[in-house]
């Protein structure tokens, strides 16, 4: 023992894994193995770079230019949905809002595409009947929505308070020795020789969870993933616009916050070449603007403040779990591109079962998909 690494460490910095990240990521992940009675340390860099505190936390089945329905939606609806009503209880807080997307058609062809998909059992439960141009007026106030092809409900989302959620399991986290102030580095990363690592006077028995957003793609073990970063921003304005009791959504979309508040968003920027968060005027008037064209009649939206962020894609759209095939103490939980809240929840306990009880991960979430050596 005198000449292992181990013998520098006191026991209370023995933990079973390090967590490098407190996003969406690493919040549920941390979750997930501290209820299979796992010891852990997360070591976050005050949230320097968090896509997390940017998003808006949408949560809707029905996505994209194409209508798309992610394999398994209801399953990962239900896993977010069942995490977030425990959180809720447990921090006596409202985290999660319930309501419905208003899908407004941008042309013909899109509302024939919706026939199509509503003719599947699955996409059916989803989306309502079509409303036609101007028949949702009575529902905002006095204005008019800009519908000209009309518009449908999709059902089963809301929206989810990030910022809010990672406030309070942060101060969790503290209260139970499970988080402290740091930014890893990869070289600063020992293996102890015996499948753990050793960080700062940390040692995790079984390794290092890089939970690190976009920045895994900077991070030279995980550079032969296919990342895709891409840099966004949503606003806050105010808004003659009183409310409405849904999300409005057609080329982007906004969310009614109440009381005249309405969030807009947002924002892609591929291949950026700055991924800093310093935000662009120019693309807070483009979401402003955004905003007022959901309504035929004028409305005022007054910024009120703006977010930019760096989402974790990679190319086929779907999470990178497991460990690294060449260096077994290091271990990948990310990539969940424009959608941790959909995917974290219900991969947190896939990656979990994956680190603590060796459980196959779903290949389409397995990071090895990607691996053709190094
Ligand atoms: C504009 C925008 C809008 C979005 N809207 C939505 C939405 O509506 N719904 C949705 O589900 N998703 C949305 N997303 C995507 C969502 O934000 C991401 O999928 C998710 O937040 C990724 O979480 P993560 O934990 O992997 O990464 P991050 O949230 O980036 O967290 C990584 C954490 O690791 C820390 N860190 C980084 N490097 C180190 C280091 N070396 N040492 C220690 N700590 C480190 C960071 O500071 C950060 O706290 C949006 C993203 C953007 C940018």
């Amino acid at each position: 023992m005198e000449n292992s690494p181990h013998a520098i460490i006191s026991p209370e910095k023995e933990v079973d894994f390090l967590i490098i990240g407190q996003g969406v990521a690493g919040t549920f992940l941390a979750r997930a193995l501290l209820e299979r009675g796992r010891r852990i340390i997360v070591i976050d860099d005050a949230q320097r770079s968090s896509a997390s505190r940017v998003a808006a936390g949408l949560l809707n089945p029905v996505t994209g230019m194409r209508l798309h329905l992610t394999k398994g939606t209801s399953e990962f609806l239900a896993c977010a949905k069942s995490l977030f009503s425990r959180l809720e209880r447990e921090h006596g807080q409202t985290l999660f809002t319930p309501i419905p997307v208003r899908r407004i058609y941008v042309s013909v062809k899109e509302r024939e595409l919706k026939v199509l998909r509503a003719a599947k059992p699955d996409y059916a439960t989803l989306m309502s009947a079509d409303d036609a141009p101007g028949s949702v007026n009575a529902a905002l106030h006095g204005n008019t929505l800009d519908d000209a092809h009309g518009s449908f409900l999709i059902h089963g989302g809301g929206w989810v308070d990030l910022p809010r959620l990672l406030d309070l399991e942060h101060a969790w986290l503290r209260q139970h020795s499970a988080i402290t102030e740091g930014a890893v580095q990869l070289e600063e990363l020992r293996h102890d020789g015996s499948g753990g690592v050793l960080w700062n006077g940390w040692c995790a028995r079984y390794g290092a969870v890089f939970c690190n957003g976009y920045k895994a793609g900077i991070t030279p073990c995980w550079d032969w993933i296919p990342w895709r970063p891409a840099r966004g921003e949503i606003v806050d304005c105010e808004s003659t616009v009183a409310d409405a009791p849904w999300m409005l959504n057609r080329n982007g979309w906004a969310v009614p916050l109440g009381n005249g508040h309405w969030r807009s968003g947002s924002t892609w920027e591929w291949n950026a070449t700055r991924f800093d968060d310093a935000p662009s005027p120019a693309l807070a008037e483009q979401l402003r603007k955004r905003l007022q064209g959901f309504f035929k009649t004028p409305v005022d939206a007054r910024l009120v403040s703006q977010r930019t962020g760096v989402r974790p894609c990679v190319l086929d759209n779907q999470p990178f779990c497991g460990t690294h095939p060449q260096l077994p103490w290091l271990h990948l939980f990310g990539g969940f591109g424009p959608k941790g809240v959909f995917w974290g929840p219900s991969c947190s306990n896939d990656m979990a079962a994956w680190l603590c009880e060796g459980k196959p991960l779903p290949a389409r979430f397995d990071l090895r998909r990607a691996w053709h050596g190094k």
